[in-house]
C-alpha cells in the first residue's frame, strides 16, 4: 500500500512538471481513486484499533461503530474540490438569509418559546442567534430529510483518515472523539449521522467540540444533539457562553459612512469605541443613536466601500467561533435580527461588480508580489495579508483604500493605474 502510494505521488509530481493544470487534476484523481480499495479501507479500520484502545474504547464500541461502515470515495472527491467560482458575499448572505429561513425562524421562534426562554436566562445568550445559527447549520433540522447530504459520522472520518492525505490528520483526531462519544452511550452508532466533513446533529458539532461543549439540556441523561432541540439549542448556548458572549449586547450594526471617511481603517482590525467611529462620522444606517457608546467596535466592508459596512463588536468573533468567517458570522447575525423582526440592509450592495475567480486571484497576488507587496503567498484565498497589500497598493496609487479585490481592481493593478 505504502509502496504504491509512493509512485503515485512520483507519477503526480512528473506529470506536474510536465503539462498543465488541467492534466495534473485529471491524473492525481485517477489515480488516488485506483490506489485507494474497499480491502486497503478494511485493512486501516483493523489497523487503527490499538490507537482507539489506548484512549478507552472497547471491542463492542469499536465493532458497532464501524459495522457496515465503507471506504466512501464521494467524501474525497468533495473535500478536494476548490470552485474556480467564488460567491459574492451578496450571493451568500441573498441565499443565507433568504424569506423562508426568516420566515421558519419566526415559526420555531414560537414553537419553542419556552426552551428559549430558559436558554436565555441558564446561558445569557440572544435567542435570536441561537435560532439563527440552528436556521444556517441544519435549516432547523429540515437537513436531515435530505440523505443525500447526511452521512454515517464514523464512516466520513475513516474515509478522511485512510484516503485524504491532507485531512487524514483531523479524521484520526475527530474519528477518535466521535468513538469516545459512542462509548459514552449518548447516542446509537447508527443515529450518529453528519455532513461528509464529520459536522453533526442540529447544530452541527465536530466531534471534539462535541466532547468539550454539548451538554444534556432536557435532562434525559444522554447529550442527543442529533434528536433533542433542547439538547443542540443549549449546546450552541454553552459554546457561545464560554467562549465569552457578551449578554444583552448585539453582534454589531450596519453603518453609513461619509465619502471622505478614512477608509484604511476599515480593515477589521482598529478598535475603537462606538462614539469614536461616531466622530468619525460612522452611524447607523438604520439613524439611531448607538446604545452604548462606549462599546469597542471594529469596521468592516465586506464588498468594499460601495457596499455596506458593518460595526461588529465583541460577539461578532464569539459566532465566529463557530465558523471562522466574516461572511458567515454576518449572516448569523443579521438572520437572527430579521427573525427578531427586523430589516433588510440599508445599503446596497454593489451586485454590478465581478468578483475575482480563484485563478484570477492568485493573478492578483502574484501581480502584488511583483510590485512588492506582500499578500502572504499565492494562494488564491485573499486573507487580511492580501487584503493589507491591496489597501496599501490603492493607497499609493489613489484609489480608495478598502481593500476590495474586485474585477476592476486587478485590471487597475495590471494596467498600473
Ligand atoms: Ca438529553
Amino acid at each position: 500500500m505504502q509502496v504504491n502510494l509512493g509512485i503515485v505521488r512520483h507519477l503526480i509530481n512528473q506529470v506536474a512538471k510536465t503539462s498543465s493544470v488541467g492534466l495534473v487534476i485529471l491524473a492525481a484523481s485517477s489515480m488516488t481513486a485506483s490506489s485507494q480499495t474497499a480491502a486497503g479501507f478494511d485493512k486501516w479500520i483493523r489497523d487503527f484499533w490499538p490507537a482507539a484502545r489506548a484512549e478507552g474504547i472497547t471491542a463492542n464500541t469499536y465493532n458497532a461503530a464501524f459495522a457496515g461502515a465503507q471506504l466512501d470515495m464521494s467524501i474525497v472527491k468533495r473535500a478536494n474540490n476548490q470552485p474556480e467560482f467564488v460567491k459574492p458575499i451578496w450571493s451568500y448572505l441573498d441565499s443565507a438569509v433568504n424569506e423562508t429561513r426568516i420566515k421558519n425562524g419566526r415559526k420555531m421562534k414560537q414553537e419553542h418559546a419556552k426552551l428559549l426562554q430558559r436558554l436565555e436566562s441558564r446561558f445569557g445568550v440572544d435567542q435570536h442567534v441561537l435560532l439563527a445559527i440552528w436556521g444556517m447549520e441544519s435549516a432547523y433540522g429540515a437537513i436531515f430529510k435530505n440523505t443525500a447530504l447526511i452521512k454515517p459520522t464514523i464512516q466520513s472520518l475513516a474515509t478522511l483518515a485512510y484516503a485524504d492525505k491532507s485531512r487524514a490528520k483531523f479524521g484520526r483526531e475527530q474519528l477518535l472523539a466521535a468513538l469516545k462519544i459512542l462509548q459514552n452511550g449518548d447516542v446509537a452508532p447508527k443515529d450518529m449521522q453528519g455532513s461528509w466533513a464529520g459536522a453533526m446533529g442540529h447544530t452541527q458539532f465536530i466531534p471534539t467540540t462535541y466532547l468539550a461543549k454539548a451538554v444534556d439540556f432536557d435532562g434525559d441523561g444522554r447529550r442527543d444533539i442529533w434528536r433533542s432541540v433542547d439538547d443542540a439549542l443549549a449546546s450552541s448556548a454553552n459554546l457561545l457562553e464560554s467562549a465569552g458572549w457578551e449578554t444583552g449586547k448585539t453582534w454589531g450594526y450596519e453603518v453609513a459612512l461619509p465619502k471622505n471617511f478614512p477608509f484604511e481603517l476599515a480593515d477589521g482590525k482598529h478598535s475603537k469605541t462606538l462614539a469614536q467611529w461616531a466622530e468619525l462620522g460612522a452611524k447607523r444606517a438604520a439613524g439611531q443613536a448607538y446604545p452604548r457608546p462606549s462599546d469597542d467596535a471594529r469596521l468592516i466592508l465586506p464588498a468594499g466601500y460601495n457596499g455596506p459596512a458593518f460595526l461588529v463588536l465583541k460577539n461578532f468573533a464569539m459566532i465566529k467561533r463557530y465558523n471562522n468567517a466574516d461572511s458567515y458570522a454576518l449572516a448569523v447575525g443579521h438572520l437572527a435580527d430579521r427573525i427578531r423582526g427586523g430589516g433588510g440592509f440599508a445599503g446596497e450592495w454593489p451586485r454590478s461588480d465581478r468578483v475575482l475567480k480563484r485563478s484570477e486571484r492568485k493573478e492578483l497576488q502574484t501581480v502584488l508580489n511583483k510590485l512588492g507587496y506582500d499578500t502572504g503567498g499565492i494562494d488564491g484565498r485573499l486573507g487580511s495579508k492580501s487584503r493589507a497589500a491591496i489597501r496599501n497598493w490603492q493607497k499609493r496609487n489613489g484609489h480608495v483604500p478598502d481593500g476590495f479585490a474586485s474585477g476592476k481592481l486587478l485590471e487597475a493593478l495590471k494596467t498600473g493605474r
